[in-house]
């Protein structure tokens, strides 16, 4: 029998990726590239089941059913139980679910913390609630440093993304949650940048509640459904603030009255986007096999390249991130006063990477489908575009509408 015990995990599987030639994408944080057998699954799922099933696909091909299917996928790579996740939505609208959800298990208090790293929109969904309860709740917002010792007896739920989209700076999971429980408080984690980055374990953490996107890591493609996790011991109790009919125990009994689901499924809302869902569904089947904590090891091997050809060759910029990397996500940041018209020289020439104001460029590093000959050729691009001033090019100003 062959010795196995040391085989390397494959996990570079650049084959199963569409990329188009002379690209290299360190953009998949934002936006993961198409996993080949996405379209043909797409196509089938328009042609056999939209087109021949018509309104029969909803038992015969179980389009009711993917919500939670593809949930337990996802539930598998944070560390969720079967039955704890459901797709739907979009993330902002799981936020405010699951905000609305941890506010209902502590009535008597009135302060949402979160930190001056989290994404806008988190920030935006959860003063919205706040303001709709219209009862006195507030949303306090502190450095992502100070997140722990603001911890106290008057939080009612503490709301964090584990990963900074800027800097790729990462909260401590279990140590953050532990605070938040010690302090009486609910745990609500954003994992738009974890799930598919690096190994998560809902379970060990504790936490209450979390919710993702599944464009980013997870390669389902622009609109992909979100997904909410509910610790198993409260998801046949929270209260589901978007009392839609297919989160109803008995949708089609079509009662006048709202009763919710048992479980986790009381967390949907309407109809689910099914042909998204099913993108999202076949592009998931790329994780089999594939171990997370390789996928993690390999992906701190290409981020601590990168940064060490970067400083070597390309002096104008500055390391944004955490220089360790048990303290970062799966991107790194390099500030530059001139970050946008770079980035836009950088694109021009094939290293798709992206911008965030005022001054960050940002690289995410997925070894799904990059190697370190990617990074060395990247860092080419980059030195030459630093060294010869190329981002000086009028045409690498102008402002698109989505940056
Ligand atoms: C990407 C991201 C979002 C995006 O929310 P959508 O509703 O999917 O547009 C929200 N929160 C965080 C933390 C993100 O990183």
């Amino acid at each position: 029998m062959p010795d196995t015990r040391h085989a390397p995990t494959p996990i570079l599987c650049k084959d199963l990726f569409h990329l188009p030639d002379g690209v290299i994408y360190l953009d998949g944080n934002s936006l993961g590239p198409l996993p080949k057998s996405v379209a043909a699954r797409t196509q089938s799922m328009l042609t056999d089941e939209w087109g021949d099933l018509l309104i029969r696909g909803w038992n015969k091909a179980d389009w009711f059913g993917q919500p939670g299917r593809v949930g337990d996928v996802v539930g598998a790579l944070i560390g969720a139980p079967v039955g704890s996740v459901v797709m739907g939505d979009t993330l902002s609208i799981k936020v405010y679910q699951a905000l609305a959800a941890a506010l209902a298990l502590r009535p008597d208090r009135k302060v949402v913390l979160s930190d001056s790293g989290n994404f806008p929109t988190d920030l935006y969904m959860a003063r919205g609630l706040l303001e709709m309860l219209g009862q006195g709740h507030e949303l306090r917002v502190v450095a992502p440093e100070e997140v722990a010792g603001a911890m106290d007896d008057t939080v009612a739920a503490a709301m964090l993304t584990e990963v900074d989209y800027r800097t790729g700076r990462r909260h401590d999971m279990a140590a953050i949650t532990r605070k938040a429980h010690d302090a009486g408080a609910v745990m609500i984690w954003d994992l738009a940048h974890s799930a598919g980055a690096f190994p998560v374990d809902m379970t060990a953490s504790n936490a209450e509640f979390a919710v993702g996107c599944t464009y980013k890591y997870l390669n389902g493609g622009p609109g992909a459904p979100a997904f909410i996790y509910v610790r198993p011991d409260l998801s046949d109790t929270v209260r589901p603030a978007l009392q839609g009919w297919m989160g109803h125990n008995a949708p089609f009994a079509f009662d006048l009255d709202y009763a919710p689901a048992g479980g986790i499924e009381r967390m949907r809302v309407g109809t689910p986007p099914v042909i998204q869902m099913t993108a999202l569904e076949e592009a998931l089947k790329i994780w089999d096999g594939v171990s997370m904590h390789a996928v993690r090891d390999a992906a701190v091997a290409l981020m601590e390249q990168f940064i060490e050809e970067v400083e070597a060759r390309c002096p104008q910029l500055t390391l944004a991130s955490p220089r360790d990397p048990a303290q970062r996500g799966s991107q790194v940041s390099f500030r530059f006063a001139e970050g946008y018209a770079a980035m836009q020289a950088l694109i021009d020439r094939g290293v798709i990477g992206d911008f965030r104001a005022p001054d960050i460029m940002r690289f995410g590093f997925t070894p799904l489908y990059l190697d370190a000959g990617d990074v060395t050729a990247a860092v080419d691009v980059l030195d030459d575009v630093l060294s010869n001033e190329l981002w000086r090019d009028e045409k690498y100003r102008a402002k698109a509408r989505v940056t």
